[in-house]
This record gives structure tokens, sequence and C-alpha cells, in this order.
């Protein structure tokens, strides 16, 4: 712990942790200790990690990376946040993201964006660690922490692990609780851990996992082993390759890395088998619908009076003008478009047109996949990101579509609700870590994590 808060400080620069609490750190740290010599060590004893800034911990500053909710201290703990303490683990601080997770490169928070440790080869322009847990995946990337959380509502904990040459997995949509964590859009959100290897993975996970009477789309089923389960053996599998994922204009090198990802499963044992997801491509459209128009619904509460930030008023304003100089003022522009898209599409005249159409096309996307593990298929793979991390201020948000193009391969996981990971795999010509993406029958996350654990 003790090194990590040191390293912390050292890589002000990487802007990963925006909130620090070495206080609470040492704190825990120490009764860690005390239980290890008790020989009463629970699987995350004494391990230091850190929590995304969606996450609500108690007494600690949560802000969801959101000017709206400046000052707000909650008090109380997520589900997940309060397991992983339970569990001994040594919370380091809260970690930089996309406001409410709305992003692809860290760039929408307040704090400014996170910065990955990574650079293409000699060339010193920095380069963004992915999004919207750009700033979980930064800091384990650069040993500031062993682990770190990371929510995933279209890639957020995928598309940045790839970035930075991790390995992030997002959950069956229900294997985790939702309670105290930020809301974007909430039929797509899942909470999952963000670690240095599969293995890590395995452990966090588990103690991430389970019911919560608190949220009430947290399944009740049994938790596995998911470590116990890593052996390696995936012979007979039947991993799909869904042809829908050759993209046009996707690099060559990220063609080639799924080429290999496929030649490493089959020498493990595995059987290729050609799939097809025929609505892939509607996806997308169909993500960018749906996802603002939850976000819409769940970004209403902030209104200047229950949480964080109020403006300034005139005299003679009412509580409209308060509403509206308060928001004007505490969302960033990508929040302020989602609303604005989300309500649109929720609106009397266009609902059925956009919303209700979205919710039939991801019907559709689940059946794909529920019609290709019916015919046997464990697992699928496909690359996790279509180009490796690109450059801070690259992307231009006068073209958000370009942005919202980088989830093309994570979104359809969440809209069908499966587990989805993603495993480093190799690197650039330029040196950049790249990923490849397993996607699970549901429930499924311990056969996923020892696919996994034979690509890595
Ligand atoms: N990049 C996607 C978006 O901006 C996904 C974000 C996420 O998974 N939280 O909506």
């Amino acid at each position: 712990t003790e090194s990590c808060l040191k390293a912390i400080d050292a890589a002000d620069a990487l802007n990963t942790f925006v909130h620090k609490t070495p206080e609470i750190a040492m704190e825990r740290a120490k009764a860690a200790d005390a239980r290890i010599q008790a020989g009463d060590a629970p699987s995350m004893c004494g391990l230091p990690i850190g929590i995304k800034d969606l996450f609500c911990t108690k007494g600690v500053a949560s802000q969801a990376a959101s000017g709206i909710l400046e000052g707000f201290t909650p008090e109380y703990e997520s589900t997940v946040s309060q397991q992983l303490a339970d569990a001994g683990s040594v919370m380091l601080g809260k970690l930089n993201m996309d406001e409410f997770a709305m992003g692809s490169s860290n760039e929408t928070s307040v704090y400014g964006n996170a910065v990955s440790p990574w650079r293409r080869g000699n060339d010193d322009a920095e380069l963004t660690p992915g999004g919207s847990s750009g700033g979980s995946a930064s800091a384990v990337s650069a040993d500031l922490c062993l682990a770190a959380t990371g929510t995933d509502t279209g890639g957020s904990i995928r598309q940045p692990a790839a970035f930075t040459g991790i390995v992030g997995i997002k959950p069956t949509y229900g294997r985790c609780s939702r309670w105290g964590v930020v809301a974007f859009a909430s039929s797509l959100d899942q909470a999952g851990p963000m670690t240095k290897s599969v293995r890590d993975a395995a452990i966090m996970l588990e103690t991430m996992c389970g019911h919560d009477p608190k949220d009430s789309t947290s399944v009740e089923l049994a938790v596995p082993n998911f470590e116990a389960m890593l052996t390696g053996d995936i012979k007979g599998k039947k991993i799909g390759i869904p042809k829908e994922y050759h993209m046009d204009g996707m690099p060559d090198e990220i063609e080639a890395l799924w080429a290999e990802g496929r030649a490493m499963l089959k020498a493990a044992g595995a059987e290729l088998v050609d799939i097809s997801l025929p609505h892939t491509k509607y996806a997308l459209p169909a993500y960018y619908v749906i996802a603002p128009a939850e976000a819409s619904s769940n970004l209403a509460r902030y209104d200047g009076v229950r949480f964080g930030h109020r403006a300034n008023l005139a005299a003679g304003d009412g509580i409209t003008e308060m509403y509206e100089k308060t928001r004007a003022e505490g969302f960033g522009h990508e929040v302020q478009r989602r609303v604005m898209i989300g309500t649109y599409v929720l609106s009397a005249g266009f609902y059925d047109a956009y919303y209700n159409r979205a919710r039939r096309v991801r019907a559709l996307i689940k059946k794909d996949f529920d019609d290709v593990f019916a015919a046997g298929i464990d697992a699928i793979l496909t690359p996790a990101t279509p180009s490796a991390a690109f450059g801070l201020g690259e992307m231009n948000d006068e073209d958000p579509v370009k942005m919202y193009l980088n989830d093309v391969f994570t979104v359809t996981v969440n809209l069908a609700g499966l587990p989805g990971i993603s495993v480093p795999t190799g690197v650039d010509h330029q040196g950049l870590p790249l990923g490849l993406q397993l996607i699970g029958r549901p429930w499924e996350e311990g056969d996923l994590l020892n696919t996994a654990y034979a690509l890595e």
C-alpha cells in the first residue's frame, strides 16, 4: 500500500486518481495486516486497488467525474465496493473516468483526461487510456494499484483494458449489484474487474458478484470459485468466429491479431467454427438510441436540489431557471448531447420510430447470440477494438460518431446482456497493446475466464 501511494504521487501526470484516500488506505492496510497475522485473511486481504469514481464510497467524494456532482459525498457505500472492502482489499482512492461513463477516451471528465502510460514508439504524444474506465486502465497498467473496478455499459471495461494491455471482464447483466453505482443506462450497466492477469480477474470477480436485495436486477445464483476453474483445458470447446466482425477498413494488424488468437485457441485443442450474427451492423445505432434514452431519464435527478452543484441565480429567477442554469453549468458537452438525444427519442412523437425500434433491434441481436449458443458454441472470439489507442485530442468533438465507432465490437455484448472479456494478446507496429474479446454464454463467466486463460 505504501509503495502504491508513493507511485500514485509520482504519477500525477497520468491524472488517474482524482480523489486520493491515503488515510483510509493505511487504516485498511493495517487492518489487513492484523487479519493476516491472525490467520484470518479473506481473498483480497491487503491488496491495494482503485475504485472508479462512478461507485459511491461512503465519506469519500464520488462525482462520476461530473461538475454537477461537485461536493457530493455519499452517506452510503456501493454494494460492490463494500464487498471488495469486506474481502480485505485496500482502497487507494477514486479513479478518473468519462463524465457519467459517457465516452471512449476519458476526455469528457470534469477533471480532464487521464493519460495512458503507453507511447507510440519514440513519439512523446500522449495517448488515451480509453474510456470510460480510463483512469482504472491507466492506473493498473502503470502499476499504481494491483487492480481496479470498472463499469461497462457499451465497452467501458473492455476497450480501455485493450488499449492499455490489461485484462477487463464485463460479467453477465445481473451478476454484480448496481446498487450505489451511479446509473448511466440501467439495462446495460455492469461493474467488473480490471486487472493485470486473468487469474486476478477471476479472484476479484468472485468478490464483486452476488445477489443483492437492494438491486432487483441482480440474480440469486451461486457464485462459483472462478479461480479454481482456471485449468487451461479448453479441449473440445467450440469457439465461434463471427463473419460480421470483419469490418471494412479494419487495420491489417487487427485482422492478424484475430488470426493469431484463433491459432492459439486451436493449438490449445479448441474447435473453431465460422458463425454468423446477422444483426451486428445494427448494434451501434441501437445502442446509441437506447443508452442515451436511459441516460436522459437517469440524469433527470440532477436538478440542483438533491445532489451536488446548484447555479448562482439572478434576482427574479424561479425554479425553471434554477434547473436550466444548474444543468447547463453542471453537465459537460457529451452528457448534454446524450440527454438531448435521449429526450428526443423518448418524446411522444418519435418514441415508436426510434426507441421502440431500437428495442426490437436489441431483441434480434440477443437472438443472434441465443441461436449460436443453442447450436453448441461455447464462446465467441472477436477483436476488442477496431484499432490501438488513439492520441488525446485526435477525435474531434464536432464529429462524435467517429468516437462512437470505437465501440463497434463491444456494444453487442451489453445489448445481449452477455459476459465479455478483453485479453491483451499482442502489440501493434508501434508497440501499442492490442486485445481480443471473448464473449461467453450467460452466467458462464468461469468458462469464459478459463478460455481467456488459454489465450493469455
Ligand atoms: N463508449 C460508450 C459510450 O460512450 C460506452 C461507455 C460505457 O461502457 N460506459 O456510451
